[in-house]
């Protein structure tokens, strides 16, 4: 859709996206809740797509819960949705090891959260690090070396709220002394809503940090990534045209969409709005927009 002009959501361009679309991918914060807060309308437009025989998927770049954590919170905020409707970055980040035959001897090292450790152990891999690494203190000696588990064969990093020097280290040494270490980013978001109010960093700065003490660059499995796109459509088997990518972010959820070729649909309930728009649709810019995907109940 790129260089063609964006359209507002209308009663006829909604009918004819309903019925030209098998499939509804759904990001969650912006779209469906704000931080803790479910977004007005939400479980009224999911009953309305699913009444038409679509199907809902749901896809998540923050990685501090696990798809079983997410069908929790779906749960408790009155929609029903199966835990193999979601696909958060986490659960990404674990598929990624497994579709690519990670030995299940080797460690994976985590700068990240319950979500990740979660989908790891599910998965049977092994993990280190985590939350349990926050409470680690550096003693800087110069008669001794910092020691990390040579058997770590993978980092992977995700939003972590209790990154510290010691897991910085940690996961700095597992990649520059390990040329064959894979370096996995669950997302590369600069910020989350991790309150409703307001905007907190992303895991783009813990990426970032590993970036700059390592000099490499990670793998990406949460949007805009193929990987995690090419990895829902085995599991669907839909084709991509008929398919229609709702978000709140240009350079995460609609490039995603965009990529595959699928439709797409902005709304302005998360971080774009109707002010900051224009400047930041100037690369990217969706088929179709809207203030949030109540509106669908209105138009269709
Ligand atoms: N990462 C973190 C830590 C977040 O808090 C959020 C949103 O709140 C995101 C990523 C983006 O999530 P989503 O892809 O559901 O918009
Ligand atoms: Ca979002």
């Amino acid at each position: 859709m790129n260089g063609k002009i964006s359209k507002s959501l209308s009663v006829e361009n909604a009918k004819e996206l309903l019925n030209s679309v098998d499939a509804f991918l759904f990001d969650c914060d912006g779209v469906i809740w704000k931080g803790e807060k479910l977004i007005d309308g939400v479980p009224e437009t999911l009953d309305l797509l699913r009444s038409h025989g679509k199907k809902l998927v749901f896809v998540t770049n923050n990685s501090t819960k696990s798809r079983k954590q997410y069908a929790k919170k779906f749960h408790s905020l009155g929609i029903p949705v199966n835990e193999d409707e979601i696909f958060s970055s986490s659960f990404a980040a674990a598929m990624y090891l497994n579709v690519n035959d990670f030995p299940r001897e080797k460690k994976v090292y985590v700068i990240g959260e319950e979500g990740i450790l979660e989908e790891l152990e599910q998965a049977g891999f092994t993990a280190l690090g985590g939350p349990a690494d926050g409470k680690k203190n550096i003693e800087l000696k110069s008669d001794s070396l910092f020691e990390h588990d040579k058997n770590v064969g993978a980092v992977i990093v995700g939003l972590d709220q209790y990154i510290n020097f010691y897991k910085l280290q940690y996961g700095t040494l597992c990649i520059r002394e390990n040329p064959g270490c894979l370096f996995i980013a669950t997302n590369r978001d600069a910020v989350g809503h991790l309150t409703d109010l307001q905007e907190w960093p992303g895991a783009g700065c813990m990426v970032a940090a590993i970036c700059g003490t390592t000099q490499k660059e990670p793998i990406t499995v949460g949007k805009p990534s193929t990987f995690l796109m090419d990895f829902l459509l085995q599991k669907y088997n839909i084709t991509t045209s008929r398919m229609c990518m709702v978000g709140d972010r240009l350079d995460t959820d609609i490039l995603f969409g965009q990529n595959a070729g699928c439709r797409t649909l902005l709304v302005f309930s998360g971080v774009t709005n109707e002010s900051n728009y224009e400047d930041l649709s100037k690369e990217v810019k969706p088929e179709y927009y809207t203030n949030s995907i109540a509106d669908m109940l209105k138009y269709i």
